[in-house]
Order: structure tokens, then sequence, then C-alpha cells
């Protein structure tokens, strides 16, 4: 027995458990998908205390991360006009990693805002957007970890379902020249698909990223698919969310997300209703893509 254990070993060795990479801890990013869009939050409307929890735990975490900001607290404060009184403020949660070889920066966005509750009704937004700002927390944890080549800002924007209020003030006070950005990465739901389809939007309007997409996609099992962009005939989504701001100052953008589903801006966005491969795989093909970014463009 002894002389054959060798080999056993070598074969568990080499064998591939799963054909595509994995820098994602699955287990963190279920979790925080779990509990961004749990009855505690109750919808996370702008302004409500569900939405500061949830602030405050994106915030949290990026501490623990040991992240930096330009920000005190992580917190970058902004007027919601016509959102009640003058002083109401919507909070977006930015952390920054400076890079190890430029000072160009990957800008990584998702809202986690939702629409709160409409009398006892809670609208929980798991797609929508728990799903985008847990895959940013783990899209931190890595970078955190394996110290990136250009500088990458993470961004939890606060108040998109009000009119990308979070993203237009970041626009407005962004803390460095907007032409230090090389790429918007916005997430805005991410977790479900029935065709197992997620779209990249925005490369009819920056080719330079096709590549990468290409690449990534190549390594997943979820099919990718490059549109929406307002190509003759088809849908546009280049301003249906964060990006949107960002691409009217022409600040090239990706953004990831799926088609519209039954339970889109409903109470059933609930995280019973998210499917949990996908959503891995989806969030593994978009941190492939920023790595492949941040290693081959100068
Ligand atoms: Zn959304």
């Amino acid at each position: 027995m002894k002389t054959i254990t060798p080999f056993i070993l070598l074969f568990f060795w080499f064998s591939p458990c799963e054909v595509w990479s994995q820098n994602i801890d699955y287990q963190i990013l279920t979790e925080d998908i779990q509990y961004l869009s749990s009855d505690a939050l109750e919808g996370r409307a702008a302004l409500s205390e569900g939405n500061v929890k949830a602030g405050k735990f994106i915030a949290d975490r990026f501490e623990t991360l040991s992240l930096s900001s330009q920000f005190p607290g992580y917190m970058q404060k902004f007027s919601l006009e016509g959102a009640g009184s003058d002083k109401a403020q919507g909070s977006n949660i930015i952390a920054f990693i400076p890079g190890t070889s430029s000072s160009e920066i990957l800008l990584i966005m998702a809202h986690y805002d939702h629409l709160g509750k409409k009398g006892d009704v809670i609208y929980n937004g798991a797609d929508d957007n728990a799903s985008g700002a847990a895959a940013l927390l783990s899209i931190a944890a890595h970078f955190a970890e394996n110290p990136p080549r250009h500088s990458v800002m993470f961004v939890a924007t606060d108040a998109e379902e009000k009119g990308l209020l979070g993203a237009k003030a970041l626009v407005r006070d962004f803390p460095f020249p907007l032409e230090q950005i090389r790429v918007v990465i916005n997430m805005d739901m991410i977790s479900r698909s029935d065709d197992n389809t997620l779209y990249a939007v925005g490369t009819r309007f920056y080719p330079q990223f096709r590549n990468f997409l290409l690449k990534a996609a190549g390594n997943s099992p979820i099919r990718l698919v490059m549109g929406n962009d307002g190509a003759s005939g088809e849908k546009d989504w280049s301003r249906a969310s964060d990006h949107g701001p960002f691409h009217e100052r022409q600040v090239p953008f990706i953004y990831f997300g799926v088609d519209d589903h039954r339970d889109y801006h409903q109470p059933t966005d609930t995280f019973e209703n998210i499917q949990p491969d996908f959503y891995r795989h989806a969030s593994e093909l978009i941190l492939d893509t920023i790595i492949g970014i941040d290693q081959s463009i100068p």
C-alpha cells in the first residue's frame, strides 16, 4: 500500500476540480448578499434606517480590509435634492487602493440602496442590487490581498433608485480629475438569469475592452453577451444605471447586468430567488475582466 499512496496523491493533486478560476470566497459572497437583502435592512431605501445600516456594514468591511479612502469614515455625503428637507443627505461608501505602478484609476461601482418599504411590504432588492454590492466587497477583498497595478476605487453608491443621485454626486465631486479614470465597472443585478446570460454593456462606445471580456467569458460557464448599448434595434442600457453620468462625461465604462425578470422591483426580489451558481460565476467573470484589464493595459 505504501508504494501506491504517492500516485494516488499525485492524481488528486493534478485533477482540476473546476476549470474556471476562483478568486472569490463564495461563502462570504453569499453571506453578504443574504445580509444586505435581509428584512433587517428593510429594503435599504435612501435616507432610511436600513439604508444607513447597509452603508455602515460596507464601510466597516472596507475598514476590516484596511483600505484607505479620500473620505472620512469612507462616506461621501451628498444632498438628495427633492427627496425631503434640504438637509437630507445620502452617502456613497468609498474605498481606495493605490496602484503599484500607475495612478490611473479603475473605478468599481454598485449601488446599495433599493426601494425600501411600501406599507408593511419590504422590497428586499436581492438581485437589485444587494448582488452588485456584495460582489463589490468580494472584489475589494481580492485586491486587498493582491495589490493591483492601477489604482482601484470601490464605490457603493446610494440613491440610484432615486435617479442615479449618488453617481451624479460622485461625478460632480470626484477626488481626482475624471481623465484619470481608465474604466468604470458598474454592477447592477448580476445574481440570476433563466437563460444563463450576463450582459456587458458599453463596448459599442469603448471597444478596447472587448478582448478582456472575451477572455474572461472563455473561462466561464455562463454566457456573456456584449450589447444592449443602443445599436440599431437593440435595447439601450448605456444610461440605465450609475455608469450613465460617467458615460455622459466620456469616461469609458462597462456595465454588467441581467435582463429584467419577473421579480424586478417586486417584493419577491429576495435572497431565496437568486441563483447562487449563476451569481458566483458572474462575480468571477467580472473580477477576471478587471484583473485582465489591470494586468494588460499600461
Ligand atoms: Zn439597480
